[in-house]
């Protein structure tokens, strides 16, 4: 291989995810699958063909570069894409002509997409985007009034495909408060919105964590990220989601993780006790100590943090990396692998025999969150499904 690590994806992990998701959305909700962030690191390459064999149909993205890759690479012709973000003026006749639906949160935009529909002579499909709380982007409730009266008289060339607002924090139980504001505030919005004639097709505001803490927030669509790739959006969310189930042991995790991370062991050599191993004096060997270079390092998504702290699995077992994590290479102690040798499997992410690191163990070490170690990953590192 050229490349100095691999990335699989499991395709029945992710099959069995998206059963769960359904059961727990109901028949009726709309499913959208965000892959803003390459896919969360998975590659929307490999991961948007994928789950549309797996019948999803929306996926979400964040901005016009990620909307034209998905468009690019899926496989169905009924399948939309929907950009929850950035789009620049320029970007949008591309979306309103390839039916691509966009989110809009300031008149500027808004006037920009009804020019964009006129020049194309067909309708811009919009997501009215409502600040209810989070403070971030989105029509203010001062702007009602003027947004109704636009909308309204623009029906020829907007089509309002969703209402939406996005919740600061659901993963949380410290926001409980400002999230049960910002339902109250969208509900209003929302109603007012309808009344004056600006009716959506979906009303949707929930991503992963509260379409389990806050299952009322499911309305007509969810766009769900994180829980989809396999992991909570928080241990608060998961022990929200056994308490309620019918599950209750922390080991009846419906989630399985689609992503595993391998390489080999580029080289293998001893070291005398005393020795310092690596850049400067982080490690010292206390003993004898047979070290293994493996080709891995911080241009792969590999955090430095991890230096002196991160495992690794070899031979089934996990085993310290040592010293310092370099830009492309780390090293771990093999003193406790016999026969270990040079080309020997590496698992970075995944699991070995009976052992298994998880995305979330190296988040726990370093106070990452899943979703960083995860769109950390380079888009060179090649990825393969795997069944
Ligand atoms: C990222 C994002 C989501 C998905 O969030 P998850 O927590 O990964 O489910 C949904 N909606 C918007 C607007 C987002 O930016």
């Amino acid at each position: 291989m050229f490349h100095t690590s691999f990335i699989e994806i499991n395709r029945s992990a992710l099959k069995s995810n998206l059963r769960f998701l359904k059961r727990l959305t109901g028949p009726d909700v709309r499913f959208c699958s965000v892959v803003k962030g390459n896919a969360y690191g998975h590659g929307i390459e490999h991961f948007v063909p994928l789950a549309e064999e797996c019948g999803v149909d929306i996926f979400g993205v964040h901005s016009a570069d990620e909307a034209l890759r998905t468009h690019l690479v899926k496989k169905k012709k009924g399948t939309h894409v929907m950009i929850m973000g950035m789009i620049d003026d320029d970007a949008l006749s591309w979306a309103v002509e390839n039916d691509v639906s966009f989110y809009v949160f300031e008149f500027e935009r808004l006037s920009a997409a009804v020019y964009a529909a006129k020049k194309q002579n067909r309708k811009a499909r919009i997501h009215v985007e409502l600040e209810t709380g989070m403070n971030r982007i989105g029509f203010s409730w001062e702007d009602r009034e003027k947004l109704a009266d636009f909308l309204v008289r623009n029906l020829d060339h907007l089509e309002i495909m969703g209402v939406s607002t996005h919740f600061a924090g659901a993963e949380s139980i410290a926001n409980y408060l400002r999230i049960q504001n910002q339902i109250a505030n969208y509900n209003r919005y929302q109603g007012y919105l309808r009344k004056k004639g600006a009716r959506a097709q979906l009303r949707h505001t929930a991503c992963s964590a509260p379409l389990i803490a806050y299952p009322h927030t499911k309305m007509d669509m969810v766009r769900v990220g994180i829980l989809q790739y396999g992991f909570w959006p928080s241990k608060e969310t998961y022990m929200q989601y056994l308490t309620q189930s019918e599950r209750k042991r922390m080991t009846d995790n419906p989630l399985r993780q689609l992503i595993s991370w391998k390489s080999k062991i580029m080289s293998i050599k001893n070291v005398p006790a005393g020795e310092f191993v690596g850049y400067g004096t982080v490690y010292q060997t206390t003993d004898d100590t047979l070290i293994a270079a493996i080709p891995v390092g911080y241009c792969h998504g590999f955090s430095r943090s991890l230096s002196n702290l991160g495992k690794v699995l070899i031979h089934g077992r996990r085993v310290p990396v040592i010293g310092m994590v370099n830009m492309n290479m780390m090293i771990a102690d093999v003193s406790h692998c016999p026969g270990v040798k040079r080309g020997d499997e590496v698992v970075i992410v995944g699991s070995q025999r009976n052992n298994r690191i998880t995305v979330s163990s190296f988040s726990d070490m370093t106070n990452d969150v899943n979703y960083e170690t995860l769109v950390r990953l380079p888009r060179e590192i090649p990825r393969h499904i795997i069944e």
